[in-house]
């Protein structure tokens, strides 16, 4: 498993602690392989198949019943995505259609993926769900993000930036709370200032990082800059962030990052 392929299997914890007490399973081959569409194709089905726009769904028969309802929400995931990134239609045209694979629950997931909860995997276009937490339109913002402006390689801003992103686009779906009020709450707390995460330069852990709190005030410091200077400036910021690191706010916006965030917290009401 290479940096590329890690870097962009993203999970979101809180579903996996869940269900981590669960007893150990052989599986039958490593975690890529078995995540690989044409080996859960071959070997994890049967299948049946949905062909939408942007989106082929493949997903577990014993959801059949449900499966209209299930395939329209994950398209709206994607259109609202589309959407929020004003993607071209020269983009969307070329763009490949996203594997999607829906699990009956989480427990058949785990034994087919050797993950739990909801997950993606950039080199194979997938996102993977079980049919419970089909709500989450977490795992498309990385995978559309990622297509419309590149992979999100600096380490110091990834967790800020992409899964912000990530979590900014699943307000009013996963998570149905308003993100600026929780985020007032978070910021009242000196830790978790938006300086203070990025202080840590802790890029996003896989399997440490249990609290969503940097992530939710994160996803409202990007709502703002997105709505405040427009998608195509955040774009800008994306890309310029693997070149150039911390002067890449400097260099789209014409502000630092501390100027940034001192404008987001007047917005916010909050003193610092
Ligand atoms: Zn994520």
């Amino acid at each position: 498993m290479n940096l590329r392929r890690s870097k962009f299997l993203t999970i979101i914890l809180l579903l996996f602690l869940q269900t981590s007490c669960q007893k150990k399973i052989e599986f039958p081959a490593s975690l890529m392989e078995m995540n690989n569409p044409e080996y859960l194709i071959k070997n994890s089905g049967p299948w049946k198949v949905n062909k939408q726009d942007h989106i082929i769904v493949y997903y577990s028969p014993t959801l059949d019943s449900g499966i209209d309802s299930l395939v329209a929400l994950h398209k709206s995931h994607v259109d609202n995505i589309i959407n929020i990134i004003g993607m071209s239609s020269a983009k969307l045209d070329s763009m490949p259609k996203i594997n999607v694979w829906i699990f009956a629950n989480d427990e058949e997931k785990y034994k087919k993926t050797q993950l739990h909860g909801i997950h993606a995997i950039g080199d194979y276009g997938s996102v993977y769900y079980p049919a419970e937490h089909s709500k989450s339109a977490h795992e498309y913002g990385h995978i559309l993000a990622s297509y419309n402006w590149g992979w999100m390689w600096n380490k110091e801003f990834s967790s800020v930036i992409d899964e912000a992103f990530a979590y900014y686009v699943d307000e009013g779906r996963g998570f149905d709370f308003s993100y600026i009020e929780r985020t007032k709450d978070i910021l009242s707390n000196d830790s978790y200032s938006i300086s203070n995460i990025l202080a840590g330069k802790k890029p996003f852990d896989l399997f440490a990082n249990i609290g969503q709190k940097q992530e939710i005030a994160c996803a409202t410091f990007i709502k703002y800059m997105i709505e405040k200077y427009g998608v195509n400036k955040f774009g800008q910021l994306w890309r310029e962030l693997n070149k150039n690191g911390r002067d890449a706010f400097k260099n789209t916006y014409g502000k630092t990052l501390e100027e940034l965030e001192s404008e987001f917290y007047s917005y916010l009401g909050i003193k610092i």
